[in-house]
């Protein structure tokens, strides 16, 4: 270990090349390059139609055993494969890695941006503001917020006609019915009609959405761990007239706004998104949407930039793109959709070039394969219409060491001897958390490479063992790589494997059917992934269901919201554990971003910080003025 510097020291010492020099590289013209500073652009999307013609390049998700808090080097691997293939195998290849929240760069995890000898640089810039995106996202649904709590403090202290005139949104320019409005003219059977064409006085009754208070499920949000936000009253100043209401703060990533970045697939499928999402339902049981609130428009223009892949490189000069960063456990958790189709072209052939010249797609899903992997395969993947060609399923023998038994790792606290001798006993025992992984990954009809992300106190019998154990589940293929020590290099292996297994033909299928039930939906996932016995809905989880399904949003792919610490709901049931109820809190909806999450405990959107914070080594060097701390 004592030979590896810290992460932002390695960072720190290599000068990234210009970011525009790196798009030439990789074939971007310099029109669909935006520089934001020196080592960052923002790609255009005018790209895909310009390469529409080529093949796609080979697309591998990269996942993961269920983790420790520590985390087990997704992140890490994604990169240092991504080096191993571009800068030592001469293949196109390109990482596809979220942005991270500055909640946990802060507090206790760190950064994102990969570790040792495989990270993104400059890791500063990655880890913190970016381009913007996130700052957009939080702008975009504040907004929404405003508008929300504006238009009930004005239906409450105005007459029906002075809302009408003001309050109907309208379309560039002229006056036009809020979706909510037109329904309801519908239902009482007048179509075809404009704002213009009724006075005032006879539409009166349908110019108020009439929110009801108790059910609005829209959160302000801040891009940092402030548990004092949690719960807030808003309104107390005198000018709100005693409009007081309880509320609360997630993280920025955990918007829905975000998930909508990460899912859309064009600007105008993007607006389209932002004004369905549903905030809240109205006295009489109508969902409430952005549109309703006439606020659509403004969100898609203060994310419209945010669209574009933000174009980074890895420590060797291979190219990264950073984009949209979802929660993991309350949306999807998956870096974006368009980052990946930018990627998958430019690592694409031309038609008639030989399939040798192949480029590959190592794009990330976030928290274990139960997790990150499925809502991958059977929401990303569903929307985006790609399908992939292998995972990559990450694994370090000190979380099988877990497992199988070993004592609770702790951040911040040093790792007990278990974890840094070697001990054959307890890690085979563990292995049965990988096994189920590599045949979860099956069920998707995927190809299953294990990587094992070697640490300095493993031991080669370890080592493996864990390779048998990973090829006896059925993995095609298990390779030790060493790439946060030596980076690319060290990944050589991983990357061949990785190439041989992508020559062979996957079929993919997704786990479940969307016109099923919602119901048995939660149900397929929770057997055939978790290994649960059954589920036990909840009285409210079930009227949420019946709502949802009555309000036509029952076609909707899954998003478990679930603890990463186990294939269950409970965090302390480690290994591979079968025959538990899972049950389901409370079901919500995220209509904008098209899927429906299930809660299965107490999900936190918005965390602390602890004692021990991240920040405390945080500052700029008094000599140089560069970063320190960050890790
Ligand atoms: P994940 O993406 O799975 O959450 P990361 O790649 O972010 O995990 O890695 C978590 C932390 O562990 C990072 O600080 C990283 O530097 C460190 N790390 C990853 N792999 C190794 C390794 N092989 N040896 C030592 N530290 C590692």
């Amino acid at each position: 270990l004592d030979k590896v510097p810290s992460d932002i020291e390695i960072a720190m010492a290599q000068t990234p090349k210009p970011i525009t020099q790196l798009a030439q590289q990789i074939g971007l013209l310099p029109d669909e390059v935006e520089s934001y500073g020196k080592y960052k652009a923002k790609i255009e999307l005018s790209v895909l139609n310009r390469l529409a013609h080529r093949r796609d390049g080979k697309y591998v998700v990269i996942s993961g055993i269920t983790p420790t808090p520590l985390g087990e080097g997704k992140s890490t691997t994604t990169i240092g494969l991504a080096q191993a293939l571009g800068a030592h195998l001469g293949r196109p290849a390109f990482a596809c890695v979220r942005q991270p929240s500055q909640g946990p760069t802060f507090g206790i995890k760190g950064g994102a941006a990969g570790g040792g000898y495989s990270q993104v640089i400059p890791m500063d810039e990655f880890n913190l503001h970016l381009t913007g995106d996130i700052h957009a996202v939080t702008a975009a649904n504040n907004l929404l917020a405003a508008a929300l709590d504006a238009r009930m403090f004005h239906e409450a202290t105005q007459s029906d006609k002075a809302l009408y005139s003001r309050l109907v949104p309208s379309n560039k320019g002229k006056r036009a019915f809020a979706p909510l409005m037109l329904k309801r003219l519908q239902k009482l059977g007048i179509n075809g009609i404009k704002p213009s064409d009724l006075t005032p006085e006879e539409i009166n009754w349908f110019a108020r959405l009439d929110v009801d208070p108790e059910t609005i499920t829209w959160n302000r949000v801040l891009d940092t761990n402030d548990r004092f936000l949690r719960r807030v009253t808003l309104g107390r100043n005198p000018t709100e007239q005693g409009h007081e209401r309880e509320a609360g703060f997630d993280i920025a990533v955990a918007s829905e706004c975000m998930a909508v970045l990460a899912l859309t697939t064009d600007v105008l499928d993007m607006r389209e998104r932002l004004g369905k999402m549903v905030v809240a339902t109205s006295k009489q049981g109508e969902p409430i949407t952005a549109d309703d609130l006439g606020v659509g428009g403004a969100l898609a223009v203060l994310m419209k930039d945010t669209v574009k892949p933000n174009l980074m490189q890895t420590l060797e000069g291979t190219p990264v793109f950073v984009h949209a960063g979802p929660f993991a456990n309350i949306a999807h958790g998956n870096s974006s959709i368009l980052a990946d189709k930018v990627a998958l072209k430019l690592a694409g052939t031309e038609p008639g070039e030989s399939p040798d010249r192949i480029g590959y797609v190592l794009t990330e899903g976030g928290f274990g394969a139960d997790m990150g992997m499925e809502k991958f395969c059977d929401i990303k993947c569903r929307v985006s219409g790609l399908k992939p060609d292998a995972v990559v399923i990450v694994a370090t023998t000190r979380a099988l060491k877990m497992h199988g038994g070993g004592p609770e790792v702790t951040p911040g606290k040093p790792l007990a001897d278990t974890y840094t001798k070697e001990d054959l006993v307890i890690l085979k025992e563990g292995c049965k958390n990988l096994q189920r992984h590599v045949q979860n990954s099956r069920k998707f009809g995927l190809k299953v490479i294990v990587g094992i992300n070697k640490f300095t106190s493993d031991t080669p019998a370890e080592l493996e063992l864990v390779r048998q154990e990973a090829l006896a589940a059925g993995a095609d293929a298990a390779v030790v790589s060493n790439h946060w020590a030596e980076g690319g290099a060290g990944a050589r292996a991983l990357a061949e494997a990785v190439v041989a297994t992508c020559e062979k033909e996957s079929t993919f299928k997704f786990l479940y059917d969307l016109d099923l039930s919602i119901e048995e939906k939660i149900n397929t996932i929770c057997k055939e992934i978790y290994h649960a016995a059954g589920i036990e809905l909840s009285e409210l989880a079930r009227k949420q269901v019946d709502t949802y399904t009555r309000q036509g949003y029952g076609n909707l792919p899954i998003c478990m919201a679930k603890t990463q610490y186990s294939f269950s709901h409970d965090p302390s049931l480690k290994n591979a554990p079968s025959g538990f109820t899972v049950p389901i809190r409370a079901v919500r909806l995220s209509a904008g971003a098209g899927f429906l999450y299930p809660i299965l405990g107490d999900m936190q959107t918005m965390p602390g910080l602890g004692t021990r914070p991240g920040f405390w080594e945080v500052d700029l060097d008094p000599e140089t003025g560069r970063v320190v701390g960050l890790f």
